[in-house]
């Protein structure tokens, strides 16, 4: 069986098995299995997270030391950023348009929360974000490698593989050097990948179990033009905009896309799954290891589609909740904090609530909302970074198009 049908045969065994235990909790080998279950959940996360680092770094010095040997490579970076822009921005419309018609929580006013007319003077402006973001872009390489920052180890990457894409005979070496190791993170992906249908079997069925039902009913309109909207943007928008830019059928898309977007609803972290997302590219969709080595780890901390759209929506939402109109100016600056909160969020599990603060804090929106937010953060999590990482898949598809005429 091909490791694909085994992702898709495991999570769904997985879902099912949750689903089971939540009806009969006090079966006798419960507990034994949600502690082993937990634990191949958790050693799969780690050993994505252990290839993540070297493979990044690796992919990124090897990818942008081939580029600009053909005319195209300045058109490879400007079309990626034109695309990561342009999506980031229809999926914040889309929330802000529909979140504004539908207006889930108005009218119920929380007392307790209606603190936010005086700003915090330590409030973070969106100029003292930008700052701090530019800052955190450079650092020492070493200390990123070893704590895994991986945008400052991306820009480190990058300039490593500026200074080697170059003719001189004397750097050949260090690039060989670097090709074969790249090599090397690859196999390991391989490995991890045949474990793969094992942890995400278990990392559902730990999910399934440890949701907690009761605090959905609370939030149910909002959580489910969430997730629609997520879903639309998913199943419609980015598919549409693949097929007009490449031709390429969104069931074939979907068909052999199916191990990242699973590995991503499973993991909930577009870094994690990235070794997957490169596999996929590469093998299923054949594109170009020029291409795929540039864009997707770039995308997998820098675009992310559903982060974006629901930070819009949950800053909306919890407006409504404490009774704050916002205006047109107030919407636009959410427009751009919500685009720099998820440009600036890890690709990691719950890092969109984290930059989450942020939006609310530039709002003057109270932060003790984040207690409604976060219980079921795991849940929209699962779907956001499944859009995150399709629309990482999307802008491969698309730049490998373009760039190659
Ligand atoms: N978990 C998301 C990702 O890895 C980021 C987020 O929290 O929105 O893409």
């Amino acid at each position: 069986m091909n490791i694909n049908k085994s992702i898709f045969i495991a999570a769904s065994l997985g879902i099912i098995l949750g689903l089971i235990i939540n009806f009969l909790p006090n079966l006798f080998f419960v507990d034994y299995l949600l502690v082993i279950t937990d634990l191949v959940g958790q050693l799969f996360i780690k050993s994505l997270k252990m290839i993540l680092v070297p493979l990044v770094f690796f992919s990124i010095v090897v990818g942008v030391s081939n580029l600009g040997k053909g005319k195209n490579s300045s058109l490879i970076w400007k079309s990626t950023l034109l695309y990561f822009v342009t999506t980031m921005s229809i999926a914040i419309t889309l929330a802000l348009v529909v979140m504004n018609i539908i207006q889930p929580g108005i009218g119920i006013n929380i007392e307790s929360w209606q603190l936010s007319d005086s700003l915090p003077s330590e409030t973070m402006t969106i100029p003292e974000f930008l700052k701090q973001f530019l800052l955190s872009l450079f650092a020492n390489p070493f200390d990123s490698l070893a704590s895994g920052k991986i945008l400052p180890l991306i820009i480190f990457s990058i300039i490593i593989g500026i200074a080697l894409n170059d003719r001189n005979k004397k750097l050949k070496a260090a690039k060989d050097l670097f090709t074969s190791l790249y090599e090397v993170m690859l196999k390991i992906v391989h490995w991890v990948m045949l474990f793969a249908p094992f942890g995400i079997f278990a990392l559902l069925i730990n999910m399934v179990v440890n949701q907690n039902m009761e605090l959905f009913s609370q939030l149910g309109i909002f959580i489910f033009t969430v997730i629609f909207l997520i879903l639309f943007h998913g199943l419609i928008i980015l598919p549409a905009i693949l097929f007009v830019l490449t031709k390429m059928n969104p069931l074939f898309f979907w068909k052999e896309g199916r191990p990242a977007f699973i590995t991503a609803f499973a993991t909930s972290s577009s870094a994690a799954t990235l070794p997957i997302t490169l596999s996929v590219a590469n093998d299923n969709f054949k594109t170009s290891k020029e291409i795929s080595n540039f864009v997707l780890p770039l995308g997998a901390t820098m675009n992310m589609d559903g982060t974006a759209l629901y930070e819009a929506a949950a800053a909306l939402f919890i407006a409504n909740l404490v009774g704050m109109d916002l205006t047109l100016a107030q919407q636009l600056i959410l427009f751009f904090t919500a685009m720099v909160a998820s440009i600036g969020a890890p690709g990691i599990p719950s890092a969109g609530m984290v930059t989450m603060a942020m939006v609310l804090q530039v709002l003057g929106l109270p932060l003790e909302a984040l207690a409604i937010l976060l219980p079921m953060d795991r849940l929209i999590d699962t779907f956001r970074t499944t859009i995150n990482v399709e629309g990482d898949l999307v802008g491969a598809l698309i730049v490998n198009k373009i760039t190659k005429f």
